[in-house]
């Protein structure tokens, strides 16, 4: 793990996570997404499947997405530094 992880900022919208979004956060490359970001790109995409089997839009894996909120997120950080 190293500072290249994208748990700062979203993947699609790439603007900050705020303390009360719910998140998309992939189990496998750490990339986080803003649940309503990750919605609108699915409505985009026509995908329909329910979430957890939604391939990851960085590493393209299945089966890696998981929601969690920003407490979580603080403390994946904390454990990275
Ligand atoms: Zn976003
Ligand atoms: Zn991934």
């Amino acid at each position: 793990m190293n500072e290249n992880l994208y748990i700062n900022e979203c993947f699609i919208c790439f603007n900050e996570m705020n303390p009360n979004d719910k998140l998309i956060m992939c189990k496998k490359c750490s990339i986080c997404i803003h649940n309503k970001c990750y919605k609108l790109w699915l409505k985009k995409n026509n995908i329909v499947k329910p979430l957890p089997q939604h391939k990851c839009l960085h590493c393209q894996q299945n089966h890696c997405l998981k929601i969690i909120n920003q407490s979580c997120v603080d403390k994946l950080k904390s454990c990275f530094r």
